[in-house]
């Protein structure tokens, strides 16, 4: 049996009713579990202990990882920005093809997955490594509120833009929590159909589209996204829907993501979603009045791109996530026709890691490599500071060809560890390379589509055991 120490502690938790005969109820989110003495909730982070609902995952994440506002299926939002992604254990829904159940189901985390933070330590973190976004991501950050509220009001009094990345199956009342310290919402609605939600997520949808109206209402930066799951929900009727509630419910000027699906958790046997049907369903949105819509999980396509709505300039280029501002001012218009382009900018825009031509000729190094192939096009890379000193660690994208790319500088304080994401980010690029100092380590772990977490290296002899299965097949034609 694995160790699960930690969900020995237990935060005092808000939203709390406490019950007669010591019961209590939760109003985090829309479930509003009721749990007797010693019980848990439905996703089994929150308890009843002597009485008081507790957090069962108060400051218990996985890695703090350096990735870019793209994989948040944020594009609108300082296109490019690097940002600190915040994942911890838990969820209220249990959806049949999520591609993050090895955190989100709880039952599957053991204790060498878990990782220690307090709210200082993430804003600081944040600001040792220049970062201005916090986002709040992967499993869900739903369930854990108390450390995202607590953290992003740190975070937002040291000038950091907090983004909250989610399925919005939330209470009101936690929502208005929220408001006064998230900035940009990126919320996942999985379909219109009531029937679909029951059946796949185990959830209800109206919370989810009060929930999104009410962070629009309130003046917040949102963009909808929906996973198009294979001969599901992958259907112009979906990109109807989704696009008829963002125009009756929130205003055309929202960008709207149909984003591609791989077999994963209980849903593997099916196949990746078709990307023809992806470009029929964003020309749909289109077609219905939506100023912004693209595909995600999806390469080599101008549909993750971003025109002005209003001269078609190529505003924005992307490749996977990574992406080239091309024609959009500091204030957020198009420098062509001076129309609102509908994109927040970061004051002094987003910063980018110091870099150098060669590698110091006095330094020794291990050099790990990785090559991208098939469907893995990502990787994050981990790496430790064993040593009493500061040390900095060199990682640069190899080339088919002759180009060579600088090599980027991230300096390690002692002990320190810290986990980042390499993208590809254009088509002759061949992979990455990461130079390792003495005293420190490194571990590369394979990435599968966007917003996704592997907790297991690429090393350790199995492909991706939170991926399955292999990714490596296409679609079926
Ligand atoms: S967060 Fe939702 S699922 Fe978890 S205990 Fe509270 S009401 Fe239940």
């Amino acid at each position: 049996m694995a160790d699960k120490k930690w969900q020995e502690f237990g935060y005092p938790a808000r939203l709390e009713e406490r019950l007669p005969d010591d019961v209590v109820r939760c109003h985090l989110s829309p479930r509003n579990c009721r749990i007797r003495p010693g019980q848990h909730g439905f996703c089994m982070v929150r308890a009843n202990r002597d009485g008081r609902l507790v957090s069962l995952n108060y400051g218990r994440s996985v890695h703090a990882t350096e990735e870019t506002i793209e994989t948040e299926a944020v594009f609108h939002y300082e296109p490019g920005a690097r940002i600190l992604s915040m994942g911890n254990i838990g969820c209220m829904l249990n959806c049949d093809y999520c591609h993050n159940w090895k955190t989100s189901q709880a039952r599957y985390v053991e204790d060498k997955d878990v990782f220690y933070y307090t709210p200082q330590e993430v804003v600081d973190i944040a600001k040792r490594h220049d970062i201005g976004v916090i986002s709040w991501t992967y499993n869900d950050p739903v369930v854990w509120h108390e450390f995202v509220v607590e953290t992003a009001a740190l975070a937002k009094e040291a000038g950091i833009v907090n983004l909250y990345k989610s399925a919005f199956f939330i209470s009101e009342k936690a929502i208005d929590e929220l408001i006064p310290v998230i900035d940009i919402f990126s919320i996942s609605i999985k379909s219109i159909d009531p029937k679909y939600y029951r059946k796949i997520t185990k959830g209800w949808l109206e919370p989810v589209l009060d929930g999104t109206e009410q962070v629009y209402r309130a003046g917040k930066h949102v963009e909808v996204s929906t996973l198009m799951v294979t001969d599901l929900s992958d259907n112009e009727k979906t990109a109807h829907d989704i696009g008829a509630f963002v125009l009756d419910r929130l205003g055309p000027e929202v960008p709207t993501h149909y984003v591609r699906f791989h077999p994963d958790y209980k849903m593997t046997d099916t196949i990746r979603t078709p990307v023809d049907r992806l470009e029929a369903a964003r020309q749909v949105g289109l077609g219905m009045g939506l100023r912004h819509v693209y595909l995600g999980n999806v390469y080599d396509t101008d549909s993750t791109s971003t025109r002005c709505h209003n001269c078609q300039e190529l505003q924005i280029t992307r490749y996977g996530l990574n992406a080239e501002i091309l024609a959009v001012s500091a204030d957020g218009t198009c420098t062509k026709c001076g129309a609102d382009a509908n994109i927040r900018r970061i004051p002094g825009g987003s910063t980018r890691p110091a870099t150098v031509p060669a590698l110091p000729a006095s330094g020794s190094f291990d050099t790990a490599t990785f090559d991208w192939y098939g469907d893995v096009r990502a990787l994050h890379v981990q790496v430790r500071n064993d040593s009493a000193d500061v040390r900095r660690v060199y990682h640069r994208r190899t080339h088919l060809g002759a180009k060579e790319a600088p090599w980027a500088v991230l300096e390690l304080q002692p002990q320190e560890s810290y986990r980042f994401i390499a993208a590809k980010s254009e088509l002759d690029e061949r992979g990455v390379a990461v130079a390792i100092p003495p005293g420190c380590t490194s571990s590369l772990h394979q990435v599968f589509d966007r917003a996704h977490f592997p907790t297991t290296a690429a090393d350790s002899g199995s492909l991706n055991a939170d991926v399955t299965p292999l990714p490596l097949f296409e679609t079926r034609g």
